[in-house]
C-alpha cells in the first residue's frame, strides 16, 4: 500500500475547513490544516505537504506571500481558492507559480478532479531524482536527508533547494543568476548577495568534517559548480 498523500489546506474560515477535512479525509488523503499563515509555516518544517489548498485572504498576512516562500522551497502544486470577484489577486497568484484556481463556493468533484490534474503535470514534469549523489554527498529529495559519508547535514529550506538546484546539474557551471532564478524565483535576478551569503553556509555545512573534500568551487566572475568527481 503507499502512503498517502499529504495535502495542506490554508484557510481562515472553520466551515470551509470543515467541508475540506471531510471531502479530502474520505478521499484517504494526510490531510493537515492551517487557519493562519503562521500555522502553514509550521507544517514546511516536518514532511512537507504534495499540494498546498491556498486562500488568499489570512488573518495574519497575505496568502501571496506563503505561496511566495513556498516556491522558493519547493516545486509540488499549489491550488489557489479564492472569493468571487478576486480576479485580480488570482492572476497574480498564478503570476507567482499557483498551479490553478477554485472560486467559492466550489463542490467536491471539481476540487478532486483539480487535484489530480495538478498532481499529474507535476509528476510528468518532475525527472526521477529523488535520490542523487557525488562522491561521499548523498541528498534524498523526497526524504529530505542530506548526508556526507552517512552523517546527516542539517539544512535550512534555503540551503536545501540550493543544493537540489547544484545537484541537478552536478559538474556544469552555474551562473549567479541561474541559481538566483532557480532558488529565489524570477523576481530576485539582480540580488547576487543572495547566492553569495547562502552559498557560503553551505559550503561551511558540506566541509564541517575537515576529511570530506571540496564540493563546490568557484568559478571567478561567473558562478558556482558543484563537482561531479570529488574524489580527484
Ligand atoms: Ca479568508
Amino acid at each position: 500500500m503507499t502512503q498517502a498523500l499529504r495535502i495542506l489546506v490554508v484557510e481562515d474560515d472553520p466551515a470551509i475547513r470543515k467541508f475540506l477535512r471531510i471531502a479530502l479525509g474520505a478521499q484517504g488523503y494526510d490531510y493537515v490544516e492551517a487557519a493562519t499563515a503562521a500555522q502553514a509555516l509550521g507544517h514546511f518544517d516536518g514532511p512537507l505537504p504534495e499540494v498546498i489548498i491556498l486562500d488568499l485572504g489570512l488573518p495574519d498576512g497575505d496568502g501571496m506571500d506563503l505561496l511566495r516562500y513556498w516556491r522558493r522551497i519547493s516545486t509540488r502544486p499549489v491550488i489557489i481558492i479564492s472569493a468571487r470577484g478576486q480576479e485580480r489577486g488570482k492572476v497574480e497568484a498564478l503570476d507567482a507559480g499557483a498551479d490553478d484556481y477554485l472560486t467559492k463556493p466550489f463542490g467536491t468533484g471539481e476540487l478532486l478532479a483539480r487535484m489530480r490534474a495538478v498532481l499529474r503535470r507535476h509528476t510528468a514534469a518532475t525527472p526521477e531524482r529523488h535520490e542523487m549523489a557525488t562522491g561521499n554527498l548523498r541528498m534524498n529529495v523526497e526524504r529530505r536527508e542530506v548526508t556526507i559519508a552517512g552523517a546527516a547535514i542539517s539544512l535550512t529550506p534555503l540551503e536545501f533547494k540550493l543544493l537540489e538546484v547544484l545537484m541537478t546539474n552536478r559538474g556544469k557551471v552555474l551562473t549567479h543568476r541561474y541559481l538566483l532564478r532557480a532558488v529565489w524565483g524570477p523576481g530576485y535576478a539582480s540580488e547576487t548577495h543572495y547566492v553569495r551569503v547562502y552559498m557560503n553556509s553551505l559550503r561551511r555545512k558540506l566541509h564541517a568534517d575537515a576529511s570530506s573534500p571540496g564540493y563546490i568551487t568557484t568559478e571567478v566572475g561567473v558562478g558556482y559548480r558543484l563537482r561531479d568527481d570529488p574524489e580527484t
